[in-house]
């Protein structure tokens, strides 16, 4: 139904991910990220974690056709003009999800930009995915990707290439670019050095993305905010390398805000 006057729409993204209890990663940093960026956020919930600063106690996943429905509810009425992946739990979720991406025409050969960010541990270390499921994220969910956004840790999960300068990290793109993904993004952030140097590959275009490191613990929800915040700029119309340039300004500055919150690792901050 309409009202007179009714304003447009704004764009409108889609993350299919998990809850963190502590509000700084997971769907609450989508949603936040997706609002800053001037995009309708809308979820589909994979898992509840229970965590906060110190880390992830424990978490419960949710049945995998609830997954698959909230996405083809919200698809089905609104729309989504991107989406992205964060914490998805299980190899039956990833299966359910890439099937019915594919039966509601996200990623793909589809026009609608797909963003997996392959997460597989918190900043602590705490398994967020069943180690099962790695296989799933590299057959059935990497080529249905427009963008994959994996830091050094889950390079080396899901390729074996171990990043350590700029050739093994143009390795990694070339083995993570064989998986299927149009695009990838080799993180640097958990990497040491003065400066934090990302690349942007889609096998015939490199682009390496250099920004300042921020010299601070509290960077907890760093990587699903750049994912949310690229999956945004994509919503919005941008192509891939200016979504991702995007979307690292956004990171570093929500970096620089960090703010420490309880006693172990805090969020990055949305408040600037
Ligand atoms: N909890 C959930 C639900 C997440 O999706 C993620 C990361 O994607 C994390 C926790 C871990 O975040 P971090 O590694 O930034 O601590």
């Amino acid at each position: 139904p309409e009202a007179a006057g009714a304003k447009a729409p704004p764009p409108t993204a889609l993350t299919i991910a998990g809850s963190d209890s502590g509000g700084g990663a997971g769907i609450q940093a989508d949603l936040r990220t997706f609002f800053a960026c001037g995009v309708h956020g809308m979820t589909a919930v994979t898992a509840v974690t229970v965590q906060n600063s110190l880390g992830v106690e424990d978490f419960t996943e949710i049945p995998s056709n609830v997954v698959t429905a909230q996405i083809r509810a919200v698809t089905g009425d609104m729309g989504a003009d991107a989406a992205k992946t964060g914490m998805l739990a299980t190899a039956e979720i990833i299966t359910a999800v890439a099937k019915t991406l594919g039966d509601v025409g996200i990623g793909g050969d589809s026009d609608v930009p797909f963003v997996v960010d392959p997460v597989a541990a918190s900043m602590h270390g705490d398994p967020l995915l069943r180690e099962e499921a790695l296989e799933a994220i590299r057959t059935e969910l990497l080529p249905r990707a427009t963008l994959v956004t994996p830091n050094l840790d889950e390079v080396r999960l899901l390729t074996g290439v171990e990043v350590t300068d700029a050739g093994s990290r143009h390795a990694a793109a070339e083995a993570l670019l064989a998986l299927g993904p149009r695009w990838v993004l080799v993180k640097g952030g958990h990497d040491s050095g003065p400066r934090c140097v990302d690349l942007l590959s889609d096998g015939t275009t490199h682009l390496e993305l250099d920004g300042p490191r921020h010299d601070t613990p509290h960077t907890h929800g760093g990587g699903d905010t750049l994912a949310s915040a690229v999956t945004a700029e994509l919503a919005k119309g941008a192509d891939v390398p200016t979504a991702v340039e995007e979307g690292k300004r956004f990171i570093e500055r929500c970096v620089a805000e960090a703010y420490p919150l309880g006693g172990g690792i805090g969020p990055v901050s949305p408040f600037w």
